[in-house]
């Protein structure tokens, strides 16, 4: 093949992509033969994640000193966030006692992905008056972005027990098992919803649905709408939301507080409008947190795959209402992030990829782990072969890449099986000049997933009277390692149960007492008695780069 589709890549990179490319015919081969590396041992496994993968480095964890969770481990970064004083704002409010309301509704939900539209479609059904406060855009989300697919056991092959068992597996059997009941049991029920609100899957020619492996599912359950599932997923649920009349939206106003009354019962939230830069006091008679995850912490300084608003408000203000976390300590890292070109250093390039026989290389352009080992032990393995070995891909602007062949799935599949398979990625990288069916990609781990959160029940309801969580925000479902496709269908189920219970508990019991901060007043004594400075502030909102100052 002329060697003009390397033109792209500065010359530091095109001579170890030559080495792929001459590589390629013979791993093809072996391919074919059956002869690739063998999965690990699971003593081999054990070793690489403890040496390598982040989240066994000790000094990248810290206790936390104040709270409900005392004592929990937790990367430092959102120890920091979770052990801080309220922002400005809240502590004038604070200051002041009773709150007037500027906003009311029966049902507020906290944030505008998934699992929050889901929220807001299922209490405005039951009748409720429902008001999402979301940080910046409708969609501006990790919902939005996903890409490989949500799982349900939608084939006659399958079952919701059989799903419920690989969840178990894939957590390590650290997951609460009547969340994971819940996930399971409605999950075919979700993706007939997803399919009546209009949401395309990839079918067969007959009308069924095309289903596939994910990483630890016994059974082909992954659904899929191409690369794009989550862009699919969030057209129909937002079209939905904007022809509800029962829903009124507040984009860029971040929650920064919970509003609690004297009783201990959830009254509403307390936002700051980024645009106007005020702030106003909605009060509600029920409360949905809806607000995901926080890979914009950037975790040792990882990159990551996660939208700009995933900075842990949610956590934050849960957690200084005194609700009880789980399984924070391990979060997860895709292996294959994006790591050239610089632009789009961490964003996702999904399993998938691998699924359909990419391997990952080294810059001699040899394959050094199995491509369908779990996610943590490939991210291990990626990061051993850079720093340990000295075998990765030196970038131009610093750090390391490995390669990952995608023009081997046009060998194994046929020419066109990456445009036709990976549309969303295809596109974006042609943007970029570059083709990636015929030129490989470089890749990195990234930061993608927080596995724990906020405690809930089946229903979404959290330890406090008027209060439900819903989505990645939560913990439990996955215990501390989630297997791909299941946060999709996560969002969906617990959504929508959390919007259903919320909008029952605003019927039965109509509004609340006066709107007070006070269920600040037992954390901030901690924060001063554990000497925590007070220019330690959260939620952060939006993260810091460079040069920028703090919202
Ligand atoms: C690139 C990528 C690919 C993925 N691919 C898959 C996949 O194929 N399958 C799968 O199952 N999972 C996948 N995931 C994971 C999955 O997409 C997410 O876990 C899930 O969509 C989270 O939904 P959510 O509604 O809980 O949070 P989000 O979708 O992140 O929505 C949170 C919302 O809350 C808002 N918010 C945040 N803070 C505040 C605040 N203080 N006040 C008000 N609003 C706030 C945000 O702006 C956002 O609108 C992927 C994730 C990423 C990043």
């Amino acid at each position: 093949m002329p060697e003009s589709h390397l033109s792209i890549f500065p010359r530091a990179l095109r001579e170890s992509a030559r080495l792929v490319d001459q590589t390629r015919n013979d791993r093809a081969a072996r391919i074919h033969r059956g002869d690739e590396i063998p999965t690990l041992s699971l003593s081999d496994r054990r070793a690489w994640l403890e040496d390598w993968h982040p989240d066994y480095r000790d000094d990248g964890k810290e206790a936390l000193q104040v709270g409900r969770s005392q004592g929990m481990m937790a990367p430092k970064e959102l120890v920091r966030l979770l052990q801080a004083w309220p922002r400005e704002s809240v502590r004038k409010l604070y200051a002041r006692g009773n709150l007037e309301p500027d906003y009311s509704c029966d049902v507020l939900v906290i944030g505008a992905g998934g699992a929050g539209a889901a929220a807001a479609i299922a209490a405005a059904e039951k009748g409720a008056k429902v008001m999402i406060a979301t940080k910046l855009r409708h969609s501006d989300s990790n919902t939005v972005m996903a890409e490989g697919g949500i799982q349900a056991a939608s084939q006659e092959c399958d079952s919701p027990l059989q799903h419920y068992l690989d969840i178990l597996g894939g957590g390590h059997f650290s997951n609460d098992p009547d969340l994971v009941e819940a996930l399971t049991s409605d999950g075919p029920l979700a993706l007939a919803w997803l399919e009546e609100l209009g949401m395309m899957l990839d079918k067969y020619p007959t009308g069924r649905l095309k289903t596939r492996h994910g990483g630890g599912t016994s059974r082909k359950r992954l659904h899929s709408a191409g690369d794009i599932t989550g862009l699919e997923l969030m057209r129909v649920v937002w079209d939905r939301v904007r022809v509800e009349k029962n829903v009124q939206l507040l984009e860029f106003c971040p929650a920064v507080e919970l509003l609690v009354d004297e009783d201990g019962r959830a009254m509403g939230a307390v936002v700051e409008r980024l645009i106007h830069k005020d702030v106003k006091v909605i009060q509600a008679n029920s409360v949905v947190i809806a607000t995901g995850g926080f890979g914009r912490l950037h975790i040792q300084d990882f990159p990551t795959s996660n939208h700009y608003g995933a900075t842990a408000d949610g956590l934050v203000m849960a957690y200084r209402a005194g609700l009880p976390i789980r399984d924070l300590a391990h979060n997860q890292y895709h292996p294959t992030g994006i790591a050239w070109p610089e632009q789009k250093k961490g964003l996702l390039i999904t399993e998938k990829f691998r699924g359909m026989g990419a391997q990952l290389l080294n810059r001699h352009g040899d394959a050094f782990v199995n491509p369908l080992e779990p996610r943590d032990v490939t991210s291990a393995a990626i990061i051993r072969e850079c720093l340990e070995f000295g075998n990765g891909v030196e970038l131009p602007a610093g750090g390391f890449g490995v390669w990952l062949d995608t023009p081997l799935i046009e060998r194994i599949h046929g020419i066109g099986a990456v445009k036709k398979n990976f549309p969303g990625k295809y596109k974006e990288f042609l943007h970029h000049g570059i083709d990636i069916s015929v030129t490989p990609l470089l890749a990195y781990p990234t930061l993608h997933y927080q596995n724990g959160g906020v405690n809930i029940t089946p229903q979404g309801g959290v330890n406090m009277p008027g209060l439900y969580a819903c989505g990645e925000v939560t913990g439990g479902v996955h215990g501390n390692n989630r297997l791909m496709g299941n946060a999709l269908l996560e969002i969906i189920v617990f959504g929508l149960r959390a919007g259903v219970a919320a909008a029952e508990f605003s019927q039965r019991m109509g509004p609340g007492a006066a709107l007070k901060l006070d269920h600040l007043e037992p954390f901030l004594i901690e924060l001063a008695q554990a000497k925590i400075p007070e220019t330690q502030v959260a939620p952060m909102l939006l993260p810091r780069y460079g040069t920028t100052l703090p919202i």
